[in-house]
């Protein structure tokens, strides 16, 4: 069978492929032409990129050089073509190793390979797909309720009917995709580069945007759970309100309420929980906020029956959501109003809004592992280098500009790109230049058009605190008054109460909010001692700030989870659950390294990630490395089974 990622074999003309050449990332295109051709002196020579920088996918080539590759290659492609584009030979390990240095023009060191060329898949095999060894009929008998069918769930759903493991996801929408089927604001796009922000084994060609916009995502889950057919397992529109576990019996009733009001219940012997931390909106406490009698909603809620032309409308909120509403109503609305309470550090990414050209999809579908060189390039930059910069420097002085060394350079680099846009604009460069760490929150993609707004006259931004909202409008702590006609609450969510509203009784009648109480903490992000075969995706600890993408994360933990699934059944045991030793010892060391991030430094104030104590439960502090090569296989001594 040919390998899936060798492209599919192709008749176009040398015209064709020379046009669809110009589009492309030349130093990607390199990369499948030693493919193509098993020849790997086309990239020990002079024609090479020359640098890496997150989103930069031409390696800083110059055009001639460009030029010089994009003759090179019509030889060999065309000569691919005319052998019939067969499937190519496969690369060994070393030279696999010199092309991913040779792209990214560093070393790769050993320990990130195996998890590189598992997630590139240059074999043709899905090495994370689950399968079970037990038997149909202990598998029968152990059905899987998952909670959500967004990114994690639909994945969770996919990994179960692999194995063969009866589920039934449970979704309170109508659709899948969870937060980009919530999330239909204008102007929601995605900030991780699409061809890495799709499940490993479903890459696609299809992506129309660098950076899809919400309904592409949309559709990019609907047309997976479509590909695996997991919608006939899902119960949509219906929201589970509880779960509790019965030792006795050793299964999980899950309560649920479906849209109309009926409830059913669900047994289940494990119950997965898919609901991420970012789903439930998060409305401030703003005096007067019920008083105002024009339209207001969350960013979350768009209200689409909303016409904003030729309306005032603030915006209260700035943060990554505000970051992209803004921009794509300023046009539309008679004028804007930015409430922002903390200013946002933000980096340059000119492809943010970019096309993605008819030759770079023609490549991605046709050239032997040309998508799959993309992924890798895509991923690298941010596979755990931001992490430098997020490390505090206990001795750096002014810890409130920066955090260490690599900090301030990081600072100086973000400060130049606002600066390098707002001229000769000091009262402008007060508001938005941020007075914390660089880093500290969730450093945002920019490509010019959050401060092109900002400077529009039909636009302002107000820095100064809101001190309450009346009937039409919002006043400020100074006592300004801001008319308007509707409000747009672009103010984040509940990220910190992990799995609320849901409750969820373990062993005991042990409930779990109670026993998280603002520390919310499991073994690996993913069981809790005391809530036996109860599993958490995209759970505490596991929200990614300095790069990666959720979407790598939920693939390690489903695989993880699977393996749990695996001993049970396999292993014919009623129930397992971490270890509280070994619990307690990962939540200790996750939180010492936690102290050392800049999320978790005093010097920035308001923080989502934070707890009212100023804490960090819900982030990862590890490299991703680490993380997956602790998530591969779950190791029976963690565990206590029953
Ligand atoms: P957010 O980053 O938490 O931003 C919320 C905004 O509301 C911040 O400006 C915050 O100010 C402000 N705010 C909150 N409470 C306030 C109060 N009491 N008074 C005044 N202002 C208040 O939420 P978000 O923008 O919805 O983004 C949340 C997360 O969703 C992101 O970090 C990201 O993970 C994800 N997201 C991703 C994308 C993408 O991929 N492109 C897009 C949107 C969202 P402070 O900063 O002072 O707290």
């Amino acid at each position: 069978m040919r390998n899936p990622h060798a492209g599919q074999p192709f008749t176009d003309s040398d015209e064709e492929i020379a046009e669809a050449l110009l589009d492309v990332s030349i130093p990607t295109l390199m990369l499948s032409l030693v493919h193509m051709s098993s020849d790997p002196n086309l990239i020990r020579g002079a024609l090479k990129p020359a640098g890496l920088f997150l989103n930069e996918v031409q390696g800083y080539m110059s055009e001639d050089d460009k030029a010089a590759v994009r003759i090179l290659a019509l030889d060999v492609i065309g000569d691919y073509r005319d052998r019939g584009c067969p499937d190519p030979e496969p690369v060994n390990g070393e030279l696999l190793k010199e092309m991913m240095e040779w792209l990214v023009c560093e070393p790769v060191p050993d320990e990130y390979v195996p998890m590189l060329l598992e997630e590139m898949e240059l074999d043709g095999r899905d090495s994370r797909a689950a399968h079970s060894s037990a038997s149909a009929a202990a598998r029968d008998d152990f059905p899987v309720v998952v909670i959500g069918c967004g990114e994690s769930g639909l994945l969770a759903g996919i990994r179960l009917k692999e194995a063969g493991i009866p589920f039934t996801i449970v979704e309170k929408n109508a659709g899948p995709g969870g937060t980009w089927y919530r999330n239909t604001y204008p102007g929601a796009r995605v900030d991780v580069g699409n061809h890495f922000y799709c499940y490993s084994f479903e890459p696609t060609d299809q992506w129309t945007h660098f950076f899809a916009e919400q309904p592409e995502l949309q559709a990019y889950f609907q047309r997976v759970m479509d590909k695996h057919d997991v919608g006939p397992h899902v119960r949509w529109e219906t929201e589970v309100t509880e779960a509790n576990w019965d030792d006795a019996t050793a299964t999980w009733t899950v309560r649920a309420r479906a849209v109309d009001g009926a409830e059913s219940t669900l047994h289940a012997r494990a119950v997965i929980s898919a609901v991420g931390q970012l789903d439930r909106p998060f409305l401030p406490t703003i005096t007067g906020r019920e008083s105002f009698t024009g339209k207001a909603f969350h960013s979350a809620e768009w209200d689409h029956s909303v016409d904003l032309r030729g309306r005032r409308v603030a915006m209260i909120g700035g943060g990554a959501s505000g970051f992209q509403i803004a921009p794509t109503i300023a046009d539309e609305v008679e004028h804007l109003t930015v409430f922002q309470r903390t200013a946002q550090w933000m980096f340059p990414n000119p492809n943010y809004h970019e096309p993605v050209g008819p030759g770079v999809q023609w490549a991605l579908r046709h050239l032997p592992f040309y998508g799959r060189w993309y992924r890798f390039l895509l991923f690298w930059p941010g596979c755990d280098k931001g992490l430098a910069a997020a490390r505090v420097d206990p001795d750096y002085p002014d810890p409130q500009r920066a955090v260490s060394e690599v900090n301030e350079i990081t600072r100086m680099m973000f400060t130049e790109w606002i600066t390098s846009q707002i001229g000769d604009d000091p009262d402008l460069a007060a508001k938005v230049i941020p007075d914390y760490p660089a880093t500290g929150k969730r450093t945002l993609q920019d490509n010019g058009s959050w401060l092109k707004t900002l400077t529009r006259d039909d636009v302002d931004l107000v820095r100064t605190p809101i001190d309450h909202v009346d009937a039409d409008g919002v006043v400020t702590v100074d006592g300004t008054r801001h008319p308007v006609d509707v409000i747009v609450y672009a103010t984040g969510f509940r990220a910190t109460e992990v799995l609320w509203p849901m409750t969820i009784t373990g062993r005991d009648g042990d409930d779990l909010r109670d026993r998280w109480g603002e520390r919310p903490a499991a073994y690996l992000g993913i069981t809790v001692p005391g809530f036996p075969n109860f599993f958490c995706m995209y759970g505490p600890g596991t929200n990614l700030a300095s790069g990666g993408s959720l979407i790598f994360h939920s693939e390690c933990q489903m695989r993880y989870i699977s393996g749990c699934l695996d001993h049970l059944i396999d292993g014919g045991h009623r129930w397992m659950e971490p270890r509280q030793d070994k619990t307690d010892d990962w939540v200790r060391r996750s939180q010492e390294e936690m102290r050392t991030m800049v999320w978790a430094h005093p010097s920035v104030e308001h923080s989502f990630y934070k707890n009212s104590h100023g804490e960090v439960y819900t982030l990862s502090p590890w490299r991703l490395v680490d993380y997956w090569a602790w998530t591969r296989v779950p190791e029976p001594d963690d565990f206590v089974f029953g």
